[in-house]
């Protein structure tokens, strides 16, 4: 009886929903992917192969440029200005501690970013350094770890994750990774501050990784958004530093690493000098910028245009890079992240097709995703419709391009009516939330719904399950091990014949019927009251009247 109950479900949604075609994302997904795209680095040929392929489709889905106003017209894209850093030289770096002067060498002992403030040369003496703890500043956790301490012409050492971290429980989402976790917002609040710079002490456990994925992600070129005022969002200085020398420095300095460790995990906390102990730095930084592009499609609201649901993807993979065994260079990303842009074309193809919505939807392909969520990052920072009024954002990256699942997941952990509603729509489909089982890792600010979060609007990245109807956890788990160890961010992330994307096209009817039935609402879902990203939603409240 259940089975048959289940599959009157299925035949139901189905008979009314729109259709998701297999054929066609696998279509797009090889196009995307084909060698002649040359990996879809930003800046580069295959970003106008790959800018002119969604336009054209788009275009034929029947949707409107959603893009910048050119002479009083939209336009398919957003230009993307991007900063291109780059240290050039020595990286001279030492510490002393009154009595020693002891060299450091970049990238064993500290992983020094290229400087993205807007200066052409950091060089700095005896700097002094001091402890902040986790370096969190929380009003609605009742928690600073600052004290009112000063930090300008000091650098700020502090520890990675959220203070709940060590113990799973406390303010800060237990084991979960709250923002204030995230190596980011320690390089954001620091800047905010004034620091001269931002040391993190690594360690392996909180970080989630090791020391060779900071030195890698750090010591090569870095790029950012332009901004207006760089400065306010980077230190002169931003680096990592290896455990045992922290310490070290630390016991040089009189203090008791592991002691100010157990302290900051508390309200009482307050920032410690490492006394005598100082360090000098010298790199020489070239800044370039280069532009690129977003695609934006829209089909208007029917009633309310000037509100808006957004449907998100990013077109960048890494382009052309270092040869794999096979002497491959080409970095054709067909599940990262062809596959969401294949989805999010499918949606557009859904929407061209349907009665017009009452709210508006913008289908928005950002670029840079792979240098650090530039590409939503510019969006959100210079939207093309207002924030305030966008009703939720809906993310596609690196889906499954196999069989049916029986459950879908969301990037990382977070507290949103967005993700009920996802809850409740996935039973039509059979299909179970399954939360993401290393939340500690903060999955949810490393994808491009992030930038959209972070200033407040509903925003998720919906996942794939693994639990397949054909194979289950097994086949699931096989499958993604595979793709991890052998495919992910590597020359052979190919488009294959044997992909079936059944579970693609089954998916899409549920994130179909999600953004649609936002759409077709009057309802402005918001996020938990214990979110961090709250406030910044509610202080847009009188907009959504
Ligand atoms: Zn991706």
């Amino acid at each position: 009886m259940l089975a048959l109950s289940l599959m009157a479900a299925f035949a139901a949604h189905a008979a009314t929903g729109p259709e998701f075609d297999a054929q066609r994302l696998s279509h797009d997904v090889k196009v995307l992917s084909s060698d002649e795209f040359e990996g879809r680095g930003p800046n580069t040929a295959g970003e106008t192969k790959t800018v002119n392929y969604l336009i054209e489709q788009f275009k034929a889905a029947g949707l409107q440029p959603g893009g910048d106003i050119v002479k009083g017209q939209r336009s398919w894209t957003q230009d993307v200005p991007l900063g291109r850093f780059e240290i050039k030289g020595p990286v001279t770096l030492s510490v002393s501690d009154g009595k020693t002067v002891q060299p450091l060498k970049q990238g064993d002992d500290l992983a020094v970013r290229a400087a993205m403030n807007g200066a052409k040369l950091v060089d700095f003496k005896n700097a002094p350094l001091v402890f902040v703890g986790y370096g969190v500043t929380a009003p609605e956790r009742q928690w600073d770890d600052f004290k009112g301490q000063d930090l300008k012409g000091k650098l700020a050492v502090v520890l990675i994750n959220d203070p709940d971290f060590e113990t799973g429980q406390g303010d800060f989402g237990g084991k979960a990774m709250t923002y204030y976790g995230r190596w980011t917002y320690k390089y954001e609040e620091m800047a905010r501050r004034g620091a001269l710079g931002t040391i993190i002490v690594h360690e392996t456990a909180p970080a989630s990784y090791g020391w060779n994925t900071v030195k890698n992600s750090n010591t090569n070129v870095m790029y950012d958004i332009v901004r207006k005022q760089p400065q306010q969002a980077h230190a002169p200085m931003e680096a990592w530093i290896q455990r045992d020398l922290a310490v070290d420095l630390f016991k040089r300095g009189g203090l008791d690493f592991e002691a100010l460790k157990k302290q900051a995990q508390t309200r009482d906390f307050k920032p410690a000098e490492l006394k005598g102990v100082t360090l000098s730095a010298k790199y020489a930084v070239d800044a370039q910028v280069i532009v690129s592009k977003n695609v934006a499609a829209r089909v208007a609201g029917a009633k309310s245009p000037n509100e808006t649901v957004i449907y998100s993807g990013h077109w960048d993979h890494l382009g052309v890079g270092l040869p794999d065994a096979k002497g491959d260079k080409i970095y054709n990303g067909a599940v990262d992240n062809g596959t969401g842009i294949a989805a999010l074309l499918e949606l557009a193809r859904a929407y061209g097709k349907a009665p017009k919505p009452a709210r508006s939807v913008v289908f928005l392909a950002v670029t840079a995703e792979e240098k650090g969520l530039l590409g939503s990052e510019y969006y959100a920072a210079n939207p093309l419709y207002p924030l305030a009024t966008t009703v939720g954002v809906i993310n596609m990256d690196a889906l499954s391009p196999h069989g049916v699942a029986r459950n879908f997941t969301i990037s990382g952990s977070a507290r949103l009516d967005l993700l009920d509603q996802l809850v409740a729509k996935a039973r039509q489909w059979n299909l179970v939330y399954a939360p993401d089982p290393k939340p500690e890792a903060g999955h949810f600010f490393r994808s491009d719904h992030f930038p959209f979060a972070k200033r407040g609007v509903p925003a998720i990245s919906y996942g794939s399950g693994d639990d397949l109807v054909d194979g289950g956890l097994a086949a699931g788990h096989k499958i993604e091990e595979s793709y991890v160890t052998n495919n992910y961010h590597q020359p052979s992330d190919e488009w294959s014949a044997d992909w079936s994307f059944a579970g693609m096209s089954h998916d899409l009817g549920m994130l179909y019927a999600l953004g649609r039935d936002l759409a077709d609402s009057t309802a402005w879902p918001n996020w938990s009251k214990d979110a961090e990203f709250r406030a910044a939603r509610d202080a847009t409240a009188a907009k959504r009247k």
